[in-house]
């Protein structure tokens, strides 16, 4: 798949967040997983991503001495997590939901759906409880400025996995509502770029799902009963690289249709 140039490792966002990519690039990280350094004065370092040591090199030239108030996940899943040892070693304490602490096995703070983390200078990190992807995703929102970090809910092209049974669509389409209603000005996927035009982009998030489901109908009424031919109706020819993500999230879209 063309993804066009590679992103530079540190790109900043504002006075206020920084990324920085792993170099963990491929079919579901896309150009690698953002770790993101929020705040000024306090900071909050949200999914450290793979162990790799020069990436968590990179995280501490970004924060530069400045104190960390917490290592906060988006979910569990490896590739934002698979540093939560080092990174709690290196900064601070982790924090998540009660969910995404309980499947790393790590020590850490629950996070509750709704809480904040104050990060000095009048910023604020807000936890949004976000299934969909998985059932323990949380988003976060940097107030007051709504900046929007969606991990892996909402990425930064293409769409994202529903990861059936954990993920669900119904879940999924409810967090995307909860998130245009916040009316976020910027979103910070897990992958991918920054997302300028927010609530248009969380609107064609939710049409693609939609259409989507629609397709699996339409494939099923043809006479298409295998994942198989459920996946060559739905997707064309897709790289086999892809085949599996896919096929997870249409075991998705047919549990959604079964209850609906
Ligand atoms: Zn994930």
């Amino acid at each position: 798949m063309n993804r066009g140039p590679i992103p530079p490792h540190v790109v900043r966002h504002g006075a206020a967040v920084t990324a920085v990519r792993a170099d963990n690039p491929g079919a579901l990280t896309l150009t690698g997983t953002q770790t993101y350094v929020i705040g000024t004065s306090r900071l909050v370092i949200l999914d450290p991503g793979p162990r790799d040591d020069t990436h968590l090199v990179r995280v501490d030239r970004v924060i530069g001495g400045r104190p960390v108030a917490a290592v906060c996940f988006t979910h569990a899943h490896r590739d934002h997590t698979a540093a939560a040892q080092e990174a709690a070693a290196r900064w601070a304490k982790l924090r998540a939901s009660a969910e995404t602490l309980s499947r790393l096995e790590r020590e850490g703070r629950p996070l509750a759906d709704g809480e904040k983390i104050a990060l000095g200078g009048g910023l604020q990190l807000r936890a949004l409880a976000t299934p969909g992807h998985s059932a323990d995703h949380v988003c976060y929102l940097l107030e007051p400025d709504r900046i929007l970090f969606t991990g892996d809910l909402v990425l930064g092209e293409g769409s994202t996995m529903i990861v059936h049974p954990d993920g669900s669509v119904r879940a999924y389409l409810e967090s995307l509502a909860r998130l245009t209603a916040l009316r976020p000005t910027l979103l910070l996927p897990g992958h991918g770029s920054a997302v300028e035009r927010a609530p248009a982009y969380l609107d064609a998030c939710r049409a693609h799902r939609i259409e989507r489901v629609a397709q699996v109908s339409r494939a099923r009424k043809s006479g298409a009963r295998s994942l198989q031919q459920i996946r060559e109706a739905v997707y064309g020819d897709l790289p086999a690289s892809h085949h599996q993500a896919a096929e997870v999230t249409l075991r998705a879209y047919l549990a959604y249709l079964e209850e609906s």
